[in-house]
């Protein structure tokens, strides 16, 4: 089978590796769409985001954003059958704490992800344990499946946080893949939605995704321009998807009085000014990363049910074999989501 691999700095090679076995509890699962993500390019730009990565890694096959079908299983398992239709959850955990046991693997001290320590999607094939399979409906295509895990999973907790709905107001800071997922939910919620981008090009997308408003900070004062939509109040509630600074701030800055901002970025540092932008204002700030495993039904159901359709964010589609096309153009930020399909 095929597999893409980070041999080295900003070098993809693909690779005819063996076929994987599942064990006790695991199954093998046929790739069908398995999505790039910012995460992957850490691991091209050999920079780190999870502790547990060092110089193994170079053999490990990246991909934590996949679906496929269960192939063959392994022994023991019970939950999941040949030819189920699934997407993946990305986390592996200890299995005992009470993060873990409430469904909250990404949370576990002992957490591991797919694609980082242990072979990832980029793959024809790979094993999984069985209670990583999360059963895809019958109307989710793959490339739906794919992008409804870290994208449309992590947005969908975080707008179901901001308690968003035909009445509340988002501004959703940053409209890369995430930000732009996160236009799909928040308008799948009847949320009014503010987008807010650097980019004039994403300002086109997210307006095509459904964005009451776009503001271009080069171009304009995004809290100035939020208040006077607002009647000077402020919006309800954002997301931030962008690092650093400047995104934070300005979510902390634009929100209402009991306001609530869901953090999604990573990010390493910022400064913010916590007397003005959280005690007199009674500011929540919510971080929010992935998903309980016990919400996939949900946010499946909730993707499918109100015709989210994900694939708008999809900017291209490759073969396995083409990833090393694929990673330095999705690495230009040119595009949007570009996933690894398998016919
Ligand atoms: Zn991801
Ligand atoms: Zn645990």
């Amino acid at each position: 089978m095929l597999a893409a691999k980070l041999p080295r700095l900003e070098t993809v090679e693909v690779v005819e590796e063996e076929m994987p076995t599942p064990g006790k509890g695991e199954v093998l699962i046929r790739m069908k769409a398995s999505a790039l993500c910012r995460s992957d390019l850490h691991r091209y730009h050999g920079t780190t985001i999870f502790d547990e990565e060092d110089e193994k890694s170079a053999y490990i096959t990246p991909g934590h954003e996949p679906c496929g079908i269960v192939e063959e299983i392994g022994e023991g398992v019970t939950k999941v059958k040949k030819g189920d239709r699934v997407a993946i959850y990305l986390g592996l955990g200890c299995g005992t704490c009470p993060d873990c046991l409430r469904g909250d693997v990404m949370l576990c001290k002992e957490f591991k992800c797919i694609g980082f320590a242990v072979n990832g999607a980029h793959a024809d094939f790979m094993t999984i344990p069985e209670e990583n399979c999360l059963l895809m409906p019958e109307k989710m295509d793959y490339i739906t499946g794919a992008l409804s895990t870290d994208v449309g999973g992590t947005l969908y907790t975080a707008c179901k946080s901001l308690e968003l709905n035909g009445t509340k107001s988002v501004a959703i800071i940053g409209c890369g893949p995430m930000g732009s997922g996160g236009i799909l939910i928040a308008k799948g919620f009847g949320a009014k939605v503010i987008a807010v981008d650097l980019d004039e090009k994403r300002l086109e997308m997210a307006r095509e995704l459904g964005a009451d408003y776009t503001f271009n900070p080069a171009k304009c004062n995004v809290v100035e321009e939020i208040n006077r939509i607002t009647n000077r109040i402020g919006v309800d509630t954002a997301i931030v998807t962008g690092g650093g600074n400047a995104p934070l701030n300005t979510a902390l800055d634009a929100v209402r009085t009991r306001g609530k901002v869901a953090l999604i970025a990573e990010s390493n540092k910022a400064t913010i000014d916590p007397s003005n932008q959280f005690l007199r204002k009674r500011t929540e700030l919510i971080g929010c990363w992935y998903f309980n495993r016990a919400d996939w039904e949900e946010i499946a159901n909730f993707i499918v049910s109100n015709n989210i359709e994900m694939k708008k964010i999809c900017s291209k589609t490759f073969s396995i074999s083409e990833a090393p096309e694929a990673f330095p153009l999705f690495d230009s930020g040119a595009t949007q989501k570009v996933v690894f399909v398998w016919e």
